[in-house]
């Protein structure tokens, strides 16, 4: 049965539509976080999809949701997904969660979700907590423009040219990294991207223990490894991107006109109309403008 992805009454309601697939964000450390319509939805469905039905367990039994549950293994999620499309044609509702935050960021469900779009099938997602936006909202970095690059390398070699790969990567940069290797992946980052590349660590967001430390690769390095602490819990990282070292050279064509205009004006004049015509940095066209007068001169 072809469906139209749109909204219905049903929706803004807050009631499930019947035969269709909710993707619903849960907490990433603080109960809390859990919308109240993501709680509706969940209560709702005919089933609920987990990633770890006994993990889920935990969190569905706090917010007293007894909807059944069944579990999305990561090496049978094709199959699975399957199934569950076709108890959705059958008329089912189906909320897909992981075992904390948005499904599908670095968690299962990618098969599933692809899959019911073949099929024409109505997905919707519930927002709500992802590690990944809370590190880079309270990060201080550059967000108009950012990449998520998931989890780094586990093996020192794969890890190393994964960074050299994104030195000069202009956009912040989000990873998630695990505990046990922070210091290894911090040692290699500060290495490859440079030591003063300034970098945020994002540890336990939501919980007792959050910390959010912002400084440079070499100096969270040292700081890591002075600090047991930080080497526990979970982790992210969120680096600043490449910023390439200010030209101080004008552009063939621009030093031409330069040179024209000095011939017949004064310096202040031949700099202001060169800025004007080349859109280049005027501080660097006068420093260029001063060198050529002073030969002239000479
Ligand atoms: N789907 C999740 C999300 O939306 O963020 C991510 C799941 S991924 C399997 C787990 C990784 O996310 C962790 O290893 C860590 O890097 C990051 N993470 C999850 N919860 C976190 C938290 N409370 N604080 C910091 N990082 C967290």
């Amino acid at each position: 049965m072809a469906r139209n992805n749109v909204s219905s009454d049903a929706i803004c309601t807050g009631q499930p539509n019947a035969g269709q697939l909710y993707i619903v964000a849960t907490p990433i450390g603080n109960l809390q976080d859990i919308s109240p319509r993501a709680i509706n939805v969940l209560k709702t469905v005919d089933l609920i999809a987990a990633e770890d039905t006994r993990h889920s367990g935990h969190l569905l039994r706090q917010l007293d949701i007894n909807t059944h549950c069944i579990a999305l293994h990561e090496h049978n999620e094709r199959q699975f997904a399957e199934k569950v499309i076709q108890k959705i044609k059958d008329g089912q509702t189906i909320a897909l969660i992981s075992d904390a935050g948005t499904p599908l960021v670095s968690d299962p469900g990618y098969f599933l979700v692809k899959l019911a779009h073949e099929e024409n099938i109505i997905v919707s997602p519930i927002p709500g907590p992802s590690a990944l936006i809370a590190a880079l909202s309270a990060a201080g970095l550059a967000t108009d423009r950012f990449c998520f690059e998931g989890f780094v390398p586990s093996k020192r070699g794969a890890r190393q040219r994964f960074y050299k790969h994104r030195q000069k990567e202009p956009r912040t940069m989000v990873f998630y990294e695990t505990p046990h290797r922070i210091i290894d992946s911090l040692q290699d980052l500060s290495s490859q991207l440079g030591e003063q590349r300034k970098v945020v660590l994002a540890r336990e967001l939501s919980k007792t223990f959050e910390t959010i430390k912002s400084d440079t690769a070499n100096a969270l390095y040292e700081w890591v490894v002075a600090d047991k602490n930080q080497q526990k819990g979970e982790i992210v990282l969120v680096v600043e991107g490449f910023k390439a070292p200010e030209c101080d050279t004008i552009s063939e064509e621009t030093e031409r006109v330069l040179r024209v205009l000095l011939a017949e004006l004064s310096l202040k004049q031949a700099v202001k109309l060169t800025v004007d015509l080349s859109g280049e940095k005027k501080k660097i066209i006068y420093n260029f403008a001063l060198s050529i007068k002073d030969k002239l001169d000479e």
